[in-house]
């Protein structure tokens, strides 16, 4: 597919050049470095509802950077974001003895190293036994549930990924240290119907994505729907910046009612939670809010496909309603 062309991949995992101008580049390589970033901290922000796919989360984002060591456990990560997520995971799961090092790298290199760490303790064999179960089940193509290998995912891609060269196409890259993780990696992607290349650099073997509607198709599954959405009014356009401009100021409009729209709903969520349970709720009202409260930036429509049997954005839409209704209710009651 990639056509004899693996030269002209970038060998570079972070975009820094970009950012700093080089090349003559305008704004665009500013926009764009805000993407990459804004979709890395808006995959760090979920936190997955079920502890299956917190673990599986942090499985991920260890697969490649957890070591034990003659401290303990260490995971060390390149974005300050991703060690935030790491260290929210283990403190969800596990709630160890923990301790965050930041170590700045060598002169040529432009990122610190966080290195979030669990000291020897008791349930340290447990924790890394854990971890190290999930990689070893997904190392055998034990796939399990698809919330799991979603979450498995987004770990991998907080920790290695990045997504780069914005002039003539996108370009998502998994950076992994050897050809066996990066096989375990593209194996898990290929069980959506992802079809990654894998490439080998100095000391790293890559896995990326080239196709536009692949990388659309792998930012929804991670739940990074903001990025997904500014990814694609950046396709539809190709290069024509004005129109990319235009329509990016659009989508932030129309982005932000479907923002407003979701807070309230989580708010009532939230109040009915704190108050009756969610488990007062009908099981489908049970089910949106449960999805709501896992994707708090998805659309209505989003949430619909995620259903199963999936529901249209007005049924969708119905069932906030009656989650709205019962919210106040509620708000009435304790009124008084
Ligand atoms: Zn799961």
């Amino acid at each position: 597919m990639a056509k004899g062309n693996a030269n002209n991949v970038p060998t570079r995992y972070d975009s820094s050049c970009l950012a700093r101008g080089e090349g003559g580049g305008g704004r665009f390589p500013h926009t764009f470095m805000g993407f990459s970033r804004a979709t890395r901290e808006e995959l760090a922000r979920i936190m997955p509802e079920r502890r299956c796919c917190q673990l599986a989360e942090l499985a991920g984002l260890a697969y490649v950077d957890g070591t034990m060591t003659a401290q303990g456990y260490d995971v060390a990560v390149g974005q300050a974001a991703a060690a935030r997520t790491v260290y929210l995971l283990f403190k969800q799961l596990f709630q160890p003895y923990m301790e965050i090092k930041v170590r700045h790298r060598a002169r040529f290199a432009r990122h610190n190293i966080y290195i979030v760490r669990i000291p020897h303790q008791p349930q340290l064999e447990k924790i890394y036994g854990s971890l190290v179960g999930v990689q070893h089940r997904y190392g055998e193509g034990r796939w399990g549930r698809a919330c799991c290998r979603r979450s498995f995912l987004r770990g991998i891609y907080l920790g290695r990924g990045s997504l780069t060269n914005p002039r003539k196409h996108y370009h998502l890259e998994i950076v992994t240290d050897s050809f066996q993780q990066a096989a375990v990696v593209q194996s898990c992607m290929e069980t959506f119907g992802l079809t990654p290349g894998v490439v080998q650099r100095k000391k790293h073997v890559a896995l990326y994505l080239k196709d536009g509607e692949q990388i659309s198709q792998f930012l929804n599954l991670l739940g990074g729907h903001t990025a997904l959405l500014r990814l694609e009014s950046v396709r539809v356009v190709k290069g024509m910046r004005n129109q990319v401009n235009r329509l990016v100021n659009c989508e932030t409009a129309n982005m932000d009612k479907t923002l407003e729209a979701a807070l309230h709903q989580i708010e009532n969520i939230r109040l009915i939670d704190a108050t009756e349970g969610l488990e007062s709720l009908s099981p489908d009202l049970q089910e949106v809010a449960g999805l709501r409260l896992q994707y708090p930036y998805a659309s209505l429509k989003e949430l619909g496909q995620y259903l199963d049997p999936p529901l249209s954005k007005s049924g969708v839409n119905h069932r906030f309603r009656k989650i709205r209704q019962i919210a106040e209710e509620l708000r009435g009651e304790v009124a008084k």
